[in-house]
């Protein structure tokens, strides 16, 4: 821990992003209480498909305090839970996934919905993950369209036309070849991701693979 790490953790003590009890030091993932009790996802259950994608892997179950976590992290100011997510996005990628990534990008929010929350908690949270895992972070994708927020949609066939032509490749954007890791902060359809996976694969991406911290249910 550097030195500022530490005046930081002593001025504002890091919390539990799940129980929001004050936590041992900033490079926790969890208090010690939640750690045993988090809906982990174990072996093939932390993998899914995503189309246009080589799948995505996430260490956590959508459920519990693990949504209300969430929920605090995109809706009330809680910024700070990127670091301890990443930790375990990252790890998940270590244990499941061999092959080599050049970089990490995310799938961004809209100008407009950036600009009323004052952060991209899918960028903090790619920005940590990137950190973790030692690779640079790039930005690629633009969100060109608002759309109704996914979760309204119950349908799968629904959320894809919802997301369909919501993103494009960033002007500066150069995925040529470049083997992805593109992070969010929740996988539930999948159809978000998918559209951010075919954008980049037609952009000409090598690969893609998706991580989250969370996965709400499997195909
Ligand atoms: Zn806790």
């Amino acid at each position: 821990m550097s030195g500022t790490e530490w005046i930081l953790d002593l001025l504002f003590p890091p919390k539990c992003p799940y129980c929001q009890r004050l936590m041992e030091g900033s490079y926790t993932p969890a208090c010690l209480h939640c750690q045993p009790q988090l809906p982990w996802l174990v072996g093939a259950q932390a993998e899914r498909k995503i189309d246009f994608a080589a799948g995505c892997l996430s260490p956590l179950g959508y459920r519990g305090s693990v949504v209300e976590s969430i929920h605090r992290f995109k809706f009330s100011g809680r910024a700070s839970y990127a670091r301890p997510y990443s930790i375990l996005v990252a790890q998940c990628v270590r244990d499941n996934w061999h092959e080599p990534l050049d970089a990490v990008t995310w799938a961004p929010l809209s100008k407009k919905r950036r600009r009323s929350r004052g952060y991209d908690q899918a960028k903090l949270l790619a920005q940590w993950t990137a950190k973790e895992l030692g690779l640079p972070l790039l930005g690629m994708l633009d969100k060109v369209r608002d759309i109704p927020p996914q979760s309204q949609l119950q349908e799968d066939a629904q959320r894809r036309a919802n997301v369909l032509g919501a993103y494009r490749l960033g002007k500066k954007a150069r995925p040529e070849g470049m083997r992805l890791l593109l992070v969010d902060d929740v996988v539930t359809s999948g159809s978000t991701l998918g559209e951010c996976a075919r954008v980049l694969t037609q952009g000409g991406a090598g690969q893609v693979l998706c991580a989250t911290l969370a996965q709400a249910r499997k195909n």
